[in-house]
């Protein structure tokens, strides 16, 4: 194992090279690029990968190191656009993708060459996504896919998607589920965008008609999806939880909003502001533990996300009606962005009550919601 001190020292001077790096880089996605592509190149872009893989085997202390170092959150937690290859798929192929798929995928994705967006959610498949029903057969050396996926984050800037897709219907649900590589810019895939109340379309439609995958490009074996989509899931919720993702309002912003205000005399005020520092130390806390589960940690941080927008709302008062001077959609710095981008957390990386059941199925030993169509082939059930 490394020695913690010398590996923070060397972190510190990486991250003090980051204003050359980045000077004159406005675009988000160009900043992002260069950044990678410098942290993979000084040795930080793989830390918990194996030696074999290109990384250093570390431990999560290194990794919050890495992070409590960052001179701006925009480079604690993934990084804009880049979030969904970074802290999810590409740690799923690091665990389960073949040799062939490690060595094609690992190193540009953490460079930030590629830009990855998750295939999962479709019109009737949500909190129920065993219920999918994109299909995907394959066709001599490779597999062709048709099938419409919803709420693609990011689909319209991505190179692959990272897809589920039902390989065999003649097993129950969640037996017939492969999950693969899809290239993007392909003719059989559409992807149009869906505008938001925020005002930007930050996801998508994306509609597959006979698109191909190579034959390989499966990860896990074919059948086994469910497995792997879970593993994803996991990742997605972990991120989550340690602040990747939508980035909720923070407390220290709230606060100097109640200082320039008569707010800050009102104790009611000045409690919500207090449970809020309260719950933000309480998500640090829970993150630096080993085997949390990610679940618990994606439900706090989305608790204090919402509460942060209903603070922000009760400070902005009439304001939040006629914001003046702070359009909507074209600054995710403005707190009417934050409000209006709230009810998201709760939703992308399943439901709160998606991941209540599984904290109390997986965690509590409770037993399992009922279910009617689980053992059934899935040719045989009722869709959505
Ligand atoms: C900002 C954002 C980004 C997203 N990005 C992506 C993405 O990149 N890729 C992707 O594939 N998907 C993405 N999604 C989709 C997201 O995963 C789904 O919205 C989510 O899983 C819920 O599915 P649904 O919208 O179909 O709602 P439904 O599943 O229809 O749920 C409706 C309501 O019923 C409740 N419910 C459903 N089942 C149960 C149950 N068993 N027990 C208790 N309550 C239940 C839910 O909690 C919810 O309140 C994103 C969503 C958002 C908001």
């Amino acid at each position: 194992m490394e020695d913690l001190a010398q590996f923070r020292t060397e972190v510190r001077s990486f991250y003090a090279t980051l204003p050359d790096l980045l000077s004159g880089l406005d675009g988000p996605l160009e900043r992002g690029r260069a950044y990678l592509a410098a942290r993979y190149d000084a040795g930080f872009g793989a830390l918990d990968y194996p030696i074999e893989t290109g990384g250093r085997d570390l431990d999560k202390e290194f990794i919050n190191t890495f992070r409590k170092e960052a001179p701006s959150r925009e480079f604690a937690n993934a990084v804009f656009g880049f979030g969904i290859g970074i802290d999810m798929v590409l740690p799923t192929l690091r665990d389960y993708g073949s040799a062939e798929l490690q060595q094609r995928f690992l190193r540009p994705g953490l460079r930030g060459e590629e830009i990855w967006c998750q295939l999962y959610s479709e019109p009737g498949a949500g909190s129920d996504l065993a219920g999918l029903t994109t299909s995907a057969k394959l066709d001599g050396d490779q597999w062709v896919v048709s099938g419409q996926k919803v709420w693609t984050s990011g689909a319209s800037d991505a190179d692959f998607g990272i897809l589920l897709a039902r390989t065999n219907p003649d097993v129950p649900k969640h037996q017939g589920i492969s999950m693969m590589i899809l290239p993007m810019k392909q003719p059989g895939v559409e992807v149009r965008p869906l505008h938001q109340m925020t005002g930007v379309s930050s996801f998508n439609e994306v509609f597959i008609t006979e698109a191909k995958i190579p034959a390989p490009w499966v990860v896990g074996a074919p059948g086994e999806g469910w497995r792997m989509a879970v593993a994803l899931l996991s990742y997605e919720r972990s991120s989550t939880g340690a602040g990747g993702g939508r980035r909720p309002i923070t407390v220290e912003r709230l606060i100097s909003l109640a200082q320039e205000s008569e707010a800050r005399q009102d104790p009611t005020v000045r409690q919500d502001l207090a449970t809020l520092f309260t719950n933000r130390k309480i998500v640090e806390w829970l993150n630096r533990r080993r085997d949390i589960h990610p679940s618990l940690t994606k439900l706090w941080r989305t608790k204090e996300g919402r509460a942060a927008a209903a603070v922000a709302t009760r400070l902005a008062h009439m304001q939040v009606i006629a914001w003046e001077g702070e359009p909507l959609g074209h600054d995710k710095k403005t707190l009417v962005y934050g409000i209006c981008d709230a009810p998201a957390l709760s939703l992308g990386g399943g439901t709160d009550e998606v991941q209540r059941n599984i904290l109390g199925e997986r965690v509590l030993g409770l037993p399992r919601e009922p279910s009617s169509d689980r053992n059934l082939p899935f040719k045989d059930t009722l869709k959505n």
